[in-house]
């Protein structure tokens, strides 16, 4: 039977339909033959001009008034909705919720009304740390997706607006959080402002929350609202203590990059999924960590200077953060976290003992730092809204042994896909290493590549060299069935 026969989805089927113990037995007599590899780069996002001018208009200025406006709050605790005192004289958390409504209504007039400004707003249950029912309001703005065929595709960057200092319900004393978290919403409010300059084929989301320090409350209420509504969320860039806190005498902060966390083992993994990763070594290729990845691909493509640290866990010790609300819904998601913390500066009453400064104040921010994390956080967010999505049903075949590897797909959907790439790297390794471009018009390859030594994973591309976030296939056969993994892992 000649190859182009062998390759048809009726021959596929033919085989799949095989009892398994047939399949199993042997290596297939009539596998495809594998092509050549032919390597290409593998950073394969090109600079869009688009995307290098909506760079440069990151202010660190903008970013330094939005910090220093939503300090005047005083304090931005969430429980401060229930303080009517706070609420009468405009501050507290309920004012600053007002301002940052009234700044993504003032970005939206300024592009004829491009942004859909909402707010998602409702009663907070009493829990550990809400004593009372307490309204909460998330506000955010949505910058739809230009091509109708796309606009369904999401991508959402997010901080907490809410503060906090030593005690978790206080709502009178000063509450700064200029770091904490002013700093992740002044990024959020930033992309805004930038990108509702430009139009992108897919939604940009731009969030502000409040709750994350009673316990992720604001978060958790709109992830579970996206999920519920079906919102197809394909990123989400959490901010969450991005200042680059400045305390003088420290040398050992570092301000040439920012960290991002991201999780392994999905939060929302079910157990077919995790036996699944425990045979096959799934566990460093969870969506979130093919999103840290990406952006630092983004970030060497746009911006010299400053690149990310990627951490390959889900948070910091002993600390959470709304993306994991995010990750808890199914959808995959990353923290930006400066590099060192200075826990004196967190969740401090203001005040100076035995000569130490505490609290989160305005002095321990750096602007230009924050705007540097702004910058990374727009083009990754203009490079995924620019691209087409990620190949569909992206199989690895596992029906028989071979030292072979044969990939199939589908059209990536959306129509702007002009290219498909499969991405491998060694099994030790933490970043793609190699590319490979899929012949035009082709839905299968197979490479004279043992599944068995490397991590294989398909992007898509469009014309102009935008990337997808890529995608690692699924395998077809046995393996994926849960309550066959373990008989066929130990029989093999
Ligand atoms: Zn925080």
């Amino acid at each position: 039977m000649p190859n182009s026969i062998l390759r048809t989805s009726g021959f596929a089927f033919l085989l799949s339909s095989l009892p398994i113990s047939a399949a199993q037995q042997n290596p297939r007599p009539t596998a495809p033959t594998p092509v050549k590899v032919t390597e290409v780069d593998v950073n394969a996002a090109r600079p869009d001009p688009q995307i290098a001018e909506a760079l440069k208009q990151i202010s660190p200025e903008r970013i330094q008034a939005t910090i220093e406006k939503l300090v005047t709050f005083k304090n931005r605790n969430t429980l401060s909705s229930n303080d009517q005192e706070m609420v009468s004289q405009g501050l507290g958390v309920t004012g600053a919720a007002k301002w940052i409504q009234e700044e993504f209504e003032g970005y939206s007039k300024a592009c004829g009304g491009c942004l859909q400004v909402k707010t998602d707003a409702f009663t907070q249950p009493v829990a550990p740390r809400v004593p009372t029912p307490t309204p909460l309001t998330n506000v955010y703005a949505v910058l739809q997706g230009s091509d109708p065929e796309n606009a369904k595709r999401m991508y959402l960057v997010t901080g907490h607006y809410d503060s906090r200092n030593s005690d978790t319900f206080n709502t009178k004393d000063a509450a700064p959080g200029a770091n904490d978290d002013a700093s992740g919403t002044a990024v959020s409010l930033e992309c805004a402002r930038v990108l509702s300059k430009y139009k992108f084929p897919a939604t940009l989301i731009f969030l502000s929350v409040a709750g994350e320090e009673q316990g992720l409350d604001g978060a958790k209420h709109f992830a579970q609202m996206a999920r519920q509504e079906g919102w197809d969320i394909q990123a989400v860039l959490n901010n969450d203590i991005v200042g680059g806190n400045t305390t003088p005498g420290d040398t050992l902060q570092r301000k040439e990059t920012v960290r991002i966390f991201s999780e392994g083992i999905p939060a929302s993994a079910k157990p077919e999924d995790v036996t699944r990763m425990r045979n096959l070594g799934g566990e460093n290729d969870s969506p979130s960590r093919e999103l840290a990845r990406y952006i630092r691909a983004t970030a060497k493509e746009y911006l010299s200077k400053f690149q990310p640290t990627l951490i390959f866990r889900r948070d910091r010790f002993l600390r959470g953060g709304d993306h994991t609300a995010f990750n808890e819904e199914g959808f995959a998601g990353v923290r930006f976290t400066e590099y060192r913390e200075d826990f004196n500066h967190q969740h401090q009453n203001v005040r100076t003992e035995n000569g130490i400064e505490y609290g989160d104040v305005l002095k321990f921010v750096d602007f230009a730092y924050v705007a540097n994390v702004g910058r990374m956080n727009a083009v990754t967010l203009a490079s995924l809204a620019s691209a087409p999505p990620p190949p569909a049903n992206v199989r690895i075949d596992t029906r028989g042994l071979t030292n072979d590897t044969t990939l199939t797909w589908d059209a990536s959907p959306g129509g702007l896909a002009t290219q498909y790439q499969i991405l491998w790297r060694d099994a030790d390794q933490p970043d793609w290493q190699h590319a490979m471009n899929a012949p035009a018009g082709s839905t299968s390859i197979t490479l004279p590549i043992s599944k068995d030594n490397v991590f294989f994973a398909m992007r898509a591309l469009d014309a102009k060299g935008h990337a997808s976030l890529p995608v690692v296939p699924r395998p077809t056969g046995r393996i994926d069935t849960p309550g066959r993994a373990a008989a066929a892992s130990s029989g093999m």
